[in-house]
């Protein structure tokens, strides 16, 4: 069996057209230059994904979930995966600040979607629908990944500004299933997104590791906590 080891996952076929995802408690940043690892962090990452695809689910966005099996880990159908991560941004943070002369925090008067290249060695870089097309990626399939990340994102945003929480921006990668249909794929989580709480601003994500703010577990369980409505304690 041919497992794939990423730097936060471990993705571990099944031989029935379903993979099991297991989320570590590695962290890892700025291109791999900072490492960490954070017991339970691979815990808190699982339960918010598979919290967050059940939302979506439920408003009509085919996800790949399948269900929680165990701690860290979920079971998902099978994709042959695009190899471009899909951002929408709602809010000026992270790698914007280079792109447009607006600073950190100001809130866009619409989102950006954006399109980034997954590939280590060219370190993410991003691409539009012509660097696409040359990849082997038609028109038709970015429009349909960039209309289902925006919808993604009209939903998320309503559910955690009920929560206090403002969805900053966030990181999606889709794939094509058994029948041919366009599946949001990997993760949705605080690795993978930016959450700020409304009133102070305070980062409940991975910034938190990136920029040394503070106890990184701590800021998953409240994010996590204050998602579900359950307590940790
Ligand atoms: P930025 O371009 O500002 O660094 O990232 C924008 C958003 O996408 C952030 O929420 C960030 O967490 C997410 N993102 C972008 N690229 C990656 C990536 O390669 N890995 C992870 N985990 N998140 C990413």
């Amino acid at each position: 069996m041919e497992v794939y080891e990423g730097k936060a996952k471990r993705i571990i076929p099944l031989d029935d057209g379903k993979v099991v995802m297991e989320f570590k408690d590695d962290a890892t940043a700025f291109d791999g230059g900072k490492k960490a690892r954070f017991r339970g962090k691979g815990w808190l990452n699982a339960q918010i994904s598979a919290y967050l695809f059940k939302v979506l689910e439920r408003n009509e966005i085919k996800t790949h979930f399948i269900g929680v099996a165990g701690d860290n880990r979920l079971i998902v159908e099978k994709l042959r995966m695009y190899p471009v991560e899909v951002v929408v941004r709602n809010v000026v943070a992270g790698s914007l600040k280079k792109r447009l002369p607006l600073e950190e925090g100001t809130e866009l008067r619409e989102p950006i979607v954006e399109l980034y290249y997954k590939d280590d060695t060219l370190h993410d870089p991003m691409i539009n629908r012509y660097h696409a097309r040359v990849l082997g990626i038609s028109e038709e399939e970015i429009r349909e990944m960039e209309r289902i990340a925006l919808r993604v994102n009209e939903i998320l945003r309503e559910y955690f500004k009920e929560k206090g929480i403002i969805l900053v921006d966030f990181k999606l990668e889709f794939g094509k299933n058994e029948r041919g249909e366009i599946v949001l794929g990997d993760e949705i989580s605080p690795d993978t997104c930016r959450f700020w709480d409304a009133e102070t601003g305070r980062s409940l994500d991975k910034d938190v590791f990136r920029f040394d703010k503070g106890d990184l577990v701590k800021a998953y369980e409240e994010l996590y906590e204050r998602l579900t409505g359950s307590s940790l304690s």
